[in-house]
């Protein structure tokens, strides 16, 4: 059995939107057991540094196959590089709080207790990523990642009307990609959608 979904950003020349055809298998782990049909977004942040950090995103509705075990998965956004090193920098601002009081117990207060407290916080920072991915947000039984296993990493659009010209979806599981290629031929000989 076969399953069409269209989603609501225009592709040049298809309007109407894509139908992707995706195989119905949970595309995190591939387990062909009790799939259901989750809601969720794949989205795509791109961020601009300058003049301030300022993200624009892309938003593509999609209903992803999942197991049981894997439906929490499906909406868990990927950390992006960026998400990343904002948080880093905010867990360091919070780590500075505990630290002080730590540094006072070791040296006097002045410029000694102000690098100590400063190591102290780097050291705190450091272990934070070690407990989440490595602890809280680690794939299990099988599953191919923790986050969302279909991943839109990449869009181009049209520079004046803002059409999309294509998407690149990135895949965690390696056999659901194989299998999603193997569907989806003539998208991808057109160049629409593009696999990572
Ligand atoms: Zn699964």
């Amino acid at each position: 059995m076969h399953f069409h979904f269209t989603h609501e950003i225009s592709i040049e020349g298809r309007p109407g939107g894509l139908a992707l055809e995706l195989p119905e298998s949970c595309c995190n782990c591939g387990a062909t057991e009790s799939i259901s049909w989750v809601d969720a977004r794949l989205v795509r942040t791109t961020f601009v540094p300058f003049p301030v950090v300022f993200g624009s995103e892309v938003t593509l509705p999609i209903r992803l196959p999942s197991c049981p075990r894997c439906t929490r998965t499906m909406n868990r956004l990927a950390p992006t590089l960026m998400s990343l090193a904002l948080l880093t920098f905010l867990v360091f601002l919070v780590a500075l709080f505990p630290s002080w009081p730590i540094a006072g117990m070791f040296v006097e207060t002045g410029p000694k207790r102000i690098e100590l407290t400063l190591w102290i916080s780097i050291s705190l920072t450091a272990l934070w990523p070690l407990l989440w991915y490595g602890a809280i947000r680690r794939p299990r039984n099988g599953q191919t990642t923790a986050f969302q296993p279909i991943r839109l990493v990449g869009v181009r659009r049209r520079w004046m009307s803002g059409d999309i010209r294509h998407v690149i979806l990135e895949f965690t599981n390696d056999a659901y990609r194989a299998n999603f290629v193997e569907r989806n031929p003539a998208l991808l000989r057109a160049g629409v959608v593009r696999v990572k």
